[in-house]
């Protein structure tokens, strides 16, 4: 058995115990434990490390812990342009980056889900969704696992996740734009919110009979979605959804897609 020196830093620290936060400490590991089993069993996702130095060097997740090592853990940068932690970010612990971003989220998150597929990306989300359908979804599609269970992000077959510590889903919303700096990618009022499948522009005389008649009057642009077949105005819900990414938006410093929000054709659904 070897014992080995820990010290996690910024926000991995709310995944331990109050007297290890901020500090050095030394634990006793099992026997051939490797970084990623130890990081784990003191309470940290592997998803949630960014990069380990073992001894001051760079080290993957496989590595077997020694006698008096020194294994300092960082977190994910929450942007990818902060030029000094730049070079860091390109030692990712053997992950390789997602062609595209895509996410799954587990069974609690359905608000976050609505609030992504409303800004555009490609979420799935079912209530019914067990961990193992998650994981293998995750797995087969290359989707980001989206969870407040860290257990599930302890699983290594689960390559890229992320952990939410807010509890509210717009809240969970920030958190996860500023973490993955999602501002420049959103495409906000493109996929149906109940389906997560893109909408298409429709023409008004095609959707006349399904309006109420004050939107029949009010509106001209519509979208639909071809699996449930609802349209979609500049209704009611826009103004709350487009001030919402705003919001978003112009914390993070990237106020392109404000506009486009503003712009875009917003789910509203007849009859909702
Ligand atoms: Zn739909």
């Amino acid at each position: 058995m070897a014992t080995a020196t820990f010290r996690f830093y910024e926000e991995l620290n709310d995944f331990l115990p109050r007297e290890r936060r901020g500090s050095t400490f030394t634990v006793a590991c099992a026997r051939a434990a490797t970084t990623k089993h130890m990081i784990e069993a003191l309470g940290v996702p592997h998803t949630e490390v960014e990069l380990i130095l073992v001894n001051g060097e760079s080290s993957g997740l496989d590595r077997i812990l020694v006698e008096g090592d020194r294994v300092a853990v960082y977190p994910k940068f929450e942007t990818f342009d902060v030029s000094p932690l730049h070079q860091l970010t390109e030692m990712r612990c053997g992950q390789e980056p997602l062609r595209r971003l895509r996410f799954v989220a587990d069974a609690h998150l359905g608000g976050l889900a609505r609030l992504l597929r409303m800004a555009g990306f490609d979420t799935l989300y079912d209530n019914a969704f067990h961990d193992d359908e998650i994981v293998a979804i995750a797995l087969e599609q290359q989707r980001v696992v989206l969870t407040r269970d860290r257990e599930l992000l302890k699983r290594r077959s689960v390559s890229h996740g992320c952990y939410l510590h807010a509890i509210k889903p717009a809240a969970q919303f920030r958190e996860l734009y500023e973490r993955l700096d999602l501002a420049a990618l959103a495409q906000p009022f493109t996929l149906c919110l109940h389906c997560n499948l893109p909408l298409r522009p429709v023409p008004k005389a095609e959707v006349l009979a399904l309006l109420p008649e004050s939107v029949r009057i009010e509106q001209d642009d519509f979208n639909t979605c071809d699996s449930c077949g609802r349209v979609f105005w500049k209704g009611s819900h826009h103004k709350r959804m487009a001030a919402m990414l705003e919001a978003v938006t112009v914390a993070t410093g990237v106020p392109a897609a404000v506009e486009s929000a503003l712009e875009a054709t917003a789910p509203h659904i007849p009859g909702s």
